[in-house]
């Protein structure tokens, strides 16, 4: 201690309060070293404190700045909550601090919400993507620009390609495959649509032919901006493959079908000329004398061949329906007048059964009605016949009754009912089809081939009716339709009277078949024309020649020269222009067309309705 003794404060004290100072005692001196050196201990320990204290100061600085600036931030957090809260909701007129911490606190809790559906939307992404995959279907999306942007593995591997080949193709870059024409209608051009679109596509695949189902949607970004497609295909060649395969099946069986159909068509109709023959021979042997036996045994012909005829006529029917050759007649007809005609003959084979048949007629039904009245009366003979074949006891009836008029026309309804023994319920639509029978027991049992109500349900149809069941089993049957027919006029037509005459009228017949000669020639004598016969056409043009005749009936099919052939002759060499009349019994083809296109006058169908054949020649012979 330089210049002084003790400590600087303890010295100014001792200055201050101690007289005599410095002159102090050795025992004195010891006593103030003492006291000097505590105040000594004391400065060092408040330097060391002064320093711990600026120290702790500074570092309470930092923090407190650090504190400040974390405020400040949580301000402006606040501060731009309260903007966007003001935002959403302008009526809150103050929004507090606590009501923002609180929102924080929720967008909080909703961001992490968020975090989690993220991540569970990935997983469901993750789980769709199997799911397609497991299906087979193949993916892909596409921009704007109509470009694959990213591939699924199947959608590659259907082309045989890997999804890196495959990226920023357009749908032009796939190959088109070329179809069969029936898949024409169904096959669209393969597109990425930025629309929703289900389509069909042939395309080439990594195995030749592929055959896709696609379905096209748009997609959009997070802003909903649409920013391309997707598409979705599932590979249906095998489904193609089979299809075709059917198709073609099915147009073999229709051929087979067809062909069925018109071998039936030619045998019934080979089948009808002989039998119609059969038929008018035994009518004319029935009037020449005959034992009793002999009437007996032509009795059970005529009965066969009727049976015959019948059937061959049902084929035939059949046919001509099917192939749409049937045309409907509208003749003007007496309602009750005919329906009492058609049904004596069949009221008396009810009879003969031991059956009660009755027959009525609404009062409202008018007088004369216009349709074709043959056809109809064929359903009903067809509808009674089967009402009285499958009736053991009881009763058959025929009802007919006016649904409805109207100025010019009357919906007449048509019920055949009987006491029989009935058609179960799931045996009714198939009666309706043909060669088909209630059951295997109802040939044996009553006879028939299964083509009546075919016949009839379509000619129902024809005239714009439906041929409708109901029945029991064991509790009869009542089959009924309804028929729009046009009203006739009031007044009583008077029946054409039937005298024919062709006296002095020399007529040439060119026809091979030696019945069909017999049975012509017997009706032309019969109406006293003068008949001369030639075999085959060649003959006749010879005949014609000699100007002997004033008309030729002319048979198509012959053999040597068939009458196409000789008419043709006739016309173009012969140069000349005598009524040729056509002879056929081909009830399918269209060779009426035919015959008058090669010069034909006319054209009759076999077997003819005298009738008919004579008002034709009559009308040549008046114009000749
Ligand atoms: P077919 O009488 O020649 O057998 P149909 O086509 O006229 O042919 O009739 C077909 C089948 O319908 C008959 O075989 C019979 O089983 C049944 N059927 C038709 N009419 C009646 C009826 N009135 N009562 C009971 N069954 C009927």
């Amino acid at each position: 201690m330089e210049g002084r003794e003790y400590h600087r404060l303890l010295e100014r004290q001792l200055k201050k309060f101690l007289p005599g100072y410095p002159a102090v005692s050795v025992e004195m001196q010891e006593l103030l070293r003492a006291i000097s050196n505590s105040y000594e201990h004391f400065d060092n320990d408040r330097v060391v404190m002064e320093t711990a204290m600026r120290e702790s100061s500074d570092e309470l600085m930092a923090k407190k700045s650090a504190l400040n600036a974390l405020l400040d931030r949580q301000s402006q957090v606040l501060e731009s909550l309260r903007e966007a809260a003001t935002s959403l909701f302008p009526d809150q007129a103050s929004i507090v601090n606590e009501d923002l911490l609180r929102l924080a606190d929720i967008v909080q809790e909703e961001i992490q919400k968020r975090h989690i559906a993220e991540a569970r939307k990935e997983q469901s992404d993750q789980r769709l993507m199997d799911i397609i995959e497991s299906l087979d279907l193949g993916m892909a999306r596409y921009n704007l620009q109509g470009k694959l942007t990213h591939i699924e593995p199947r959608f590659a591997q259907l082309f045989g390609k890997s999804p890196g080949d495959m990226l920023g193709l357009s749908s032009s870059d796939f190959q088109r495959a070329t179809v069969v024409s029936e898949e024409m209608k169904s096959a669209s051009d393969f597109e990425f649509s930025a629309t929703h679109r289900v389509f069909e596509a042939p395309l080439i695949g990594a195995s030749d032919e592929l055959w896709l189902l696609c379905t096209t949607a748009p997609l959009q970004d997070d802003s909903g901006e649409p920013n391309g497609g997707v598409i979705v295909v599932f590979d249906i060649t095998q489904r193609k493959k089979l299809e075709r395969e059917m198709r073609e099946a099915r147009k073999a069986a229709e051929a087979g079908l067809e062909l069925r159909k018109s071998i039936l068509a030619n045998v019934s109709h080979e089948l009808h000329t002989p039998v119609n023959a059969i038929v008018g021979m035994s009518a004319l042997l029935s009037a020449t004398a005959l034992s009793e036996q002999q009437r007996e045994y032509l009795k059970t012909m005529r009965f066969s061949s009727d049976s015959l005829l019948v059937l061959i006529d049902d084929l035939l029917d059949v046919s001509r329906i099917e192939s749409g050759k049937v045309e409907l007649e509208f003749i003007e007809f007496d309602v009750r007048d005919n329906f009492s005609q058609l049904t004596k003959g069949l009221s008396l084979r009810a009879e003969e059964k031991g059956l009660k048949f009755s027959w009525e007629i609404d009062t409202r039904v008018a007088n004369r009605l216009r349709g074709d009245v043959h056809r109809l009366n064929q359903v009903l003979t067809n509808l009674i016949s089967n009402a009285i074949k499958f009736t053991e006891a009881g009763n058959v009836q025929l009802a007919i009754g006016c649904v409805m008029s109207t100025e010019n026309t009357q919906r007449v309804r048509f019920e055949v009912k009987d006491t029989g023994i009935g058609i179960a319920a799931n045996r009714q639509a198939a009666i309706f089809q043909e060669f088909t029978q209630e059951d295997s027991s109802t040939t044996r049992k009553f006879g028939g081939t299964g083509l009546g109500l075919a016949i009839s349900k379509k000619i129902v149809e024809l005239m714009g009716g439906r041929l409708e069941l109901i029945s029991e089993k064991n509790s009869g049957s009542s089959f009924f339709f309804e028929l729009d027919l046009e009203l006739g006029s009031d007044q009583e037509q008077p029946v054409p009277v039937f005298n024919p005459d062709l006296h002095g009228a020399r007529i040439l017949l060119v026809e091979d078949n030696k019945v069909n000669q017999f049975l012509a020639k017997a009706l032309l004598t019969s109406w006293k024309a003068r008949v001369d016969i030639s075999e085959d056409g060649a003959d006749a043009v010879e005949r014609v020649k000699t100007g002997d005749y004033d008309l030729v009936l002319m048979d198509l099919q012959m053999p040597v020269m068939d009458g196409f052939e000789a008419t043709a002759v006739i016309r173009n060499e012969l140069k000349s222009s005598i009524p040729i009349i056509g002879l056929s019994a081909n009830a399918l083809n269209d060779e009426r067309e035919r015959s008058l296109q090669i010069g034909m006058d006319d054209y009759v169908s076999k077997p003819f309705k005298p009738e008919l054949l004579y008002g034709i020649i009559q009308s040549y012979l008046r114009k000749g």
